[in-house]
């Protein structure tokens, strides 16, 4: 079959450098004030000939030392070694470039921890400059390297980064989700100078990483509703429908791309690569993850603590954040349609904080017997629960007003068949078990069930806990509408 051309119009098109800029700062919820040193986004065919101009543009001293942050995996592009190809196009150019190579952990994988970030600020020093090759973790690993030398010397140290693959946000946001003491926490970190999206490179990419980064997106199919859950209920003010602008109709914008995507069409690549762009400033710009994180990450980031203490390597976050998106979107459908305010046991709804404690405790055992784990979770889920615990007249202002509630929610929730659509012709897998490496229904099932015990974000998973849902049944639901021929 043929693919159709794409000419996705983007209403925020971050290829536009000034004029993106001016366009998303008239926002009416834009940060008033806020400067974002990230100017300028290149989404080209052959940008990586621009390399030279681009670290230039980007305040890279010509003679400076410039550090190539990146993995030992090798990359290919257009045929040719994709690293020292890069490598050597800035030698060319006159920089004394200098890679710098993280080496994997014991899992296989390199993960964002201190041991990497400490590894690459050490090679840095006042008046270098890094330029990292790779996806988002040594995008992040890089960018929080050069973050913490600037906060620790007050030196600036400019920082282009080159994108490998359509995988994650990382590439523009001013966060880097991190391992600390194995748990996976959202720390502030700092934005690149400049992006460059070269498109035979993207096209290239191991496909599964391109479909991944599509995954990662379809969250927005039910953390916007989210989001707006977790404000309704008072229990997060910092909420604004900024992220829901910037990126526009996406379930639309998708289900139109997937195809091309898959057919690696280059101008496709380009727009998934805006629209990750975007994602990432969406977040950043409302200083959370949240627009883009909801109960589909907190699943995705107990299962990936649970691969972390095994240890075995971790799931494609954007294919395993897609299907949690699919069985969040099937409970949200059962949650909105069901929800009974004048049922609900007030009394079972605010529990106390001691048998909370021990419920943490009992959770994470098997993932880790010395009770870190379980110590760093309840750090979290005791800010969560104080905060659920003084809103119960939010609670009940929010039951009293459901029918406008629930009218909010529905219209941010995407349905079931429109993620499992975009899932279907992007190429990505449509069942846990088809995962890299695969992970059990059972075990699914189990992130499901204890996503609301880790971190303080409440989303529709801690609704259901403090409700008292039969979320077991709710899962075995939201599994066969999941995998219901259409
Ligand atoms: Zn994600």
């Amino acid at each position: 079959m043929r693919c159709r051309a794409v000419d996705t119009q983007l209403r925020f098109d971050p290829g536009l450098g000034e004029a993106f800029w001016k366009a998303v700062q008239a926002i009416p919820a834009f940060p008033r004030g806020e400067e974002v040193r990230l100017r300028r986004m290149i989404f080209e065919s052959n940008a990586l000939e621009r390399l030279p101009e681009i670290l230039s543009g980007a305040g890279v001293q010509a003679g400076a030392p410039l550090l190539v942050v990146m993995d030992e995996t090798s990359m290919q592009r257009g045929g040719d070694d994709l690293k020292p190809l890069a490598l050597a196009i800035v030698q060319r150019a006159g920089w004394s470039a200098e890679a710098v190579v993280v080496k994997p952990d014991a899992t296989g994988q390199v993960h964002t921890d201190f041991g990497q970030i400490d590894y690459v600020q050490s090679r840095l020093s006042p008046g270098s400059a890094v330029l990292s090759v790779g996806s988002g973790t040594i995008t992040d690993i890089a960018k929080h390297a050069c973050h913490r030398f600037e906060q620790d010397t007050g030196a600036l140290i400019p920082l282009v980064v080159y994108q490998t693959a359509n995988s994650v946000s990382a590439y523009t946001s001013n966060m880097a989700p991190t391992f600390v003491d194995g748990v996976k926490h959202t720390l502030s970190s700092r934005y690149p100078d400049a992006l460059v999206c070269d498109l035979e490179t993207l096209r290239d990419a191991p496909y599964a990483m391109t479909a991944a980064g599509v995954g990662d997106l379809l969250a927005a199919g039910v953390s916007f509703a989210d989001w707006y859950l977790a404000y309704s209920l008072g229990l997060d003010d910092a909420y604004t429908p900024l992220a829901e602008t910037l990126m526009g109709p996406l379930s639309e914008t998708l289900l139109y791309l997937a195809e091309q995507v898959r057919a690696r069409d280059l101008q496709a690549m380009a727009v998934l690569a805006k629209l990750i762009a975007l994602a990432g400033l969406s977040m950043s710009l409302s200083h959370a993850t949240t627009p883009l994180s909801g109960f589909e990450h907190v699943i995705s980031h107990v299962l990936d603590m649970t691969a972390e203490a095994a240890p075995r390597p971790l799931a494609m976050h954007g294919a395993q954040v897609a299907l949690a998106a699919v069985r969040v979107a099937a409970s949200y459908e059962v949650f909105l349609r069901e929800l009974n305010p004048t049922a609900i046991r007030w009394e079972a709804c605010f529990p106390e904080a001691a048998v909370m404690r021990s419920g943490v405790a009992d959770v994470f055992a098997s993932i880790d017997p010395t009770g870190r784990v379980a110590e760093e979770c309840w750090r979290d889920f005791a800010i969560k629960l104080e905060a659920w615990q003084g809103r119960r007249a939010d609670l009940s202002a929010c039951l009293a007003d459901w029918p406008g509630i629930r009218g909010e929610l529905t219209r941010r929730v995407w349905p079931v068949r429109t993620l499992r659509r975009i899932i279907r012709s992007v190429g990505l897998p449509e069942k846990f078990e088809d995962l890299v490496p695969p992970i059990a229904e059972v075990q699914a099932r189990q992130a499901f069930l204890s996503a609301h015990w880790i971190r303080r974000r409440f989303t529709l998973g801690d609704s259901l806990f403090f409700l008292g849902w039969d979320r077991q049944a709710l899962w075995d639901r939201a599994a066969s509408s999941a995998s219901a021929p259409e």
